[in-house]
């Protein structure tokens, strides 16, 4: 399959140009609205405090933050990477540009990440600098540098008077611009690295077929991140964002209440989302209480949208389209998305393959590609595709193969109009509110609790959630150690979204013949018997 799409011309592969040059190239082109008026436009909104910075204070920082992380030292170089462990702030796009400028890999992580978590991510980016803030820098191992983002030693960095060019670091498009962290179809969390070339194709594409909103003349485009910016949703998001000369406020901490103020407060027109959020918006009567007449998108992907729930949703906000769209941290993002008031009628569809992108339904037993309307493991082709996963050759293998198909261990369909529908999953992945939580980092941590003889976890349906982590659990003869005890012992390793928060005890783990664990088999079973929560 071929996207639909117009063709979006991309550079010339080997032309040296950061996603930052790119996007900077987009917003100041005449064709954006806001390229004129850089001093008055914010580009970023607090939402707390209020703050704003204009594109072009914004840019100022930019320039500043290169300029004094060049003068570091150990001076901070191409081929580097910087680990980022902070909440959203508007510290952090600044941070972001300047680091992708200078074309260090920027490594952000999730703030609410274990201490072990954190140690296994930074084996794999092998950062030469960590910026964190004094709430979240207890947490980290103690032998790379560590620069607070709250200190005034950054401060400093944002105001000090940039020498030389910014932007002219000699990144090549095939740098690595991020390494995001993805337990992808299967084990542990890996780094996923995503070159500058990526996100280029993913900004031109969404800058190129910009949603309705972005051309209406008398409404200023704001948008509004619930979306955390380590994700890859909120990292290409933000890019998108600048490229267009868009406002974006920032929620340093989701808070639904204070979500629907801000909407009122900015008029925001659009928030990427994902489904959980549809689904509180659907529920909420607070909803009535805010003006929220400005609204005009909403943006959805990272996890599947029930049909039945985006339905309750158009009932209740007539006004409001929902776009979505589907992707995956190993796809820069994006793979297919609806656009426009017509794609977004195809419900339950995640859209139509995005610009520059190839698929193919393949069938999992045999390998045979597949015509519309038949279901199989979706792979995906094309610029936006990850380069590999850092340092793991066997795990890029058996994800990317010799052709540059990605398997996105996802069980989907097209149908003849070239629509995605999403059936399955067949990787392991469990995704609690979109967050991914990779069931073996929690089976290997069961097992390492004495009186478990073995574990296997599972996804089990929430409708608030999409899915919550739920542990099959043999006792080890004898033991009596409750479900309880169990799940606390975990809650204590993890970060909050991986707990897991529902067990059963059951006599074995079915097995295949090779030792795998039947997890479709316990999945029956978790859905067809009550056990306990
Ligand atoms: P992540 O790498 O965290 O973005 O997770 C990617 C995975 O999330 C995909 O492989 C899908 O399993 C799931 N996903 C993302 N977007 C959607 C969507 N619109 N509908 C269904 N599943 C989705």
């Amino acid at each position: 399959y071929h996207s639909l799409r117009p063709a979006v011309p991309l550079p010339p592969p080997s032309q040296p140009l950061s996603i930052i040059q790119y996007v900077l190239s987009l917003l100041h082109s005449p064709t954006t609205a806001a390229s004129s008026a850089l001093s008055t436009t914010p580009f970023l909104i607090d939402s707390t405090t209020g703050r704003r910075l204009t594109y072009s204070t914004f840019l100022q920082q930019v320039a500043s933050l290169s300029s004094s992380l060049k003068a570091l030292r150990p001076s901070l170089s191409k081929k580097d990477a910087a680990f980022v462990l902070s909440p959203p702030s508007l510290h952090i796009p600044v941070l972001y540009f300047s680091l992708l400028s200078l074309g260090v890999a920027v490594s952000p992580s999730n703030p609410l990440s274990s201490p072990s978590e954190l140690a296994h991510q930074i084996r794999l980016s092998k950062p030469a600098v960590i910026f964190a803030t004094s709430e979240t820098s207890h947490k980290l191992p103690p032998d790379i540098p560590v620069i607070l983002l709250d200190s005034p030693q950054f401060l400093s960095m944002l105001e000090s008077k940039a020498s030389g060019s910014t932007y002219d670091a000699g990144v090549n498009q095939s740098d690595t611009a991020a390494i995001l962290y993805s337990s992808g179809t299967t084990g542990k969390v890996k780094g996923v690295v995503i070159t500058h070339r990526s996100l280029i194709a993913v900004i031109a594409g969404f800058y190129h077929n910009k949603l309705a909103t972005d051309e209406e003349e008398n409404t200023h485009p704001v948008s509004l991140f619930t979306l955390p910016l380590f994700h890859v949703f909120g990292f290409f998001m933000l890019m998108r964002a600048a490229s267009l000369g868009e406002s974006v406020v920032l929620m340093e901490k989701f808070d639904f209440v204070k979500m629907l103020e801000a909407v009122e407060r900015h008029r925001v027109t659009y928030i990427p989302v994902t489904p959980p959020l549809v689904v509180a918006m659907t529920k909420s009567d607070l909803v009535a209480k805010y003006d929220l007449s400005s609204l005009q998108v909403l943006g959805c992907g990272g996890a599947p949208l029930g049909k039945e729930v985006s339905g309750r949703f158009r009932e209740k906000f007539p006004q409001v389209e929902i776009l979505q769209g589907y992707g995956l941290t190993e796809s820069s993002g994006g793979a297919t998305r609806t656009i426009g008031p017509e794609e977004a009628t195809r419900h339950g569809s995640a859209g139509r393959l995005s610009e520059n992108m190839e698929a193919k339904i393949v069938d999992p037993q045999t390998g045979e590609a597949l015509p519309p309307g038949q279901r199989g493991e979706l792979w995906l082709r094309g610029p936006a595709i990850m380069k590999g996963y850092a340092g793991d050759d066997a795990a890029t293998a058996a994800t990317l193969d010799s052709e540059g198909w990605l398997k996105t261990g996802d069980l989907c369909y097209f149908d003849s109009d070239g629509f995605l529908f999403i059936v399955d999953r067949l990787k392991e992945l469990i995704k609690y509110k979109a967050y991914q939580v990779p069931p073996a980092e929690l089976e290997h941590l069961l097992q390492s609790i004495p009186e478990v003889a073995d574990a296997a976890v599972i996804p089990y349906p929430d409708e608030e959630a999409g899915q919550i982590p739920m542990a099959y659990v043999v006792r080890k003869p004898g033991s009596t150690i409750s479900a309880a005890e169990i799940m606390d012992s975990i809650a204590k390793q993890v970060a909050p979204y991986k707990r897991i928060r529902r067990l059963a005890f059951i006599n074995s783990i079915p097995k295949s013949p090779a030792g795998k664990i039947l997890r479709r088999e316990l999945v029956t079973h978790a859905c067809s018997t009550t056990s306990s929560k």
